[in-house]
């Protein structure tokens, strides 16, 4: 058991680079497709209006933000965001993550368990992501000034413990979110005649390039959970001496 999480741990590093890896491949892939104009000849913001529309969805609103590749659903005031790459581009890369957007649109629509217990989980998860760092800096100051009987620096790793657990848990359930509201985007774009097959098979890049990052992400914190796992075993070790 032990060596399994040391091996976990050790991850960390690699892992992170491959993040990094793959965040540029998202961003590559997605210029490289948003080169392509898609048959249709409608903008991502238009096709992602009538994908609502098709499916009841008239009062999810439609709206431009900042940044790159940020297009994100807010289900607060059930408005779809997309980029300034994205809204107004005709290309098979926009015109898809428009249409993963709207995915998550649909989701909530749907009540889709996952992605509403991922909602619910959203403020805990910001409560206790605030907490780990300081927890663990306490958790590490404790074990080096030992000053009292009880090592109370393994109560300090257990709460950051804890708390990365839940952030964990949250990048878990986001993975069937991203890879459902995908599946959803090529169906409605398929189904309805926006994307022909070959476009299809382009969309599927873009989107599983995406999905990759949420993977990574997940084991990311998995490793990571791994290495404050190990803090509090040997601090509880310690603790026995
Ligand atoms: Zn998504």
């Amino acid at each position: 058991m032990d060596l399994l999480i040391i091996i976990l741990a050790s991850l960390s590093l690699p892992l992170f680079f491959a993040m990094i890896f793959v965040s540029i491949s998202v961003k590559t892939t997605f210029s490289k497709y948003n080169q392509t104009s898609a048959s249709c000849g409608l903008s991502a913001k238009e096709v992602a209006r009538r994908i609502l529309d098709a499916n009841g969805l008239y009062t999810v609103q439609i709206a431009s933000c900042a940044g790159v590749l940020s297009d994100h659903y807010d289900p607060r005031n059930n408005t779809v965001y997309l980029s300034s790459a994205t809204i107004n581009s005709n290309s098979i890369a926009a015109i898809s993550v428009a249409a993963h957007e709207v995915g998550h649109a649909i989701q909530h629509a749907d009540d889709y368990a996952p992605i509403k217990f991922r909602s619910a989980l959203v403020p805990i998860v910001n409560f206790a992501s605030k907490l780990i760092t300081p927890f663990l800096i306490l958790g590490i100051l404790f074990e080096f000034i030992a000053v009292f009987s009880v090592n109370v620096s393994s109560i300090f790793y257990l709460i950051a413990f804890v708390c990365y657990a839940i952030y964990c848990l949250f990048t878990l359930v986001t993975l069937p979110c991203e890879y459902n509201a995908s599946r959803r985007a090529k169906d409605q774009l398929s189904d309805l005649g926006f994307l022909a097959d070959d476009e299809i098979a382009i969309s599927s890049k873009v989107l599983g390039k995406a999905a990759q990052t949420y993977l990574l992400s997940f084991l990311y914190s998995l490793a990571q959970l791994a290495r404050i796992l190990l803090m509090l075993l040997s601090s509880k070790r310690n603790n026995r001496r």
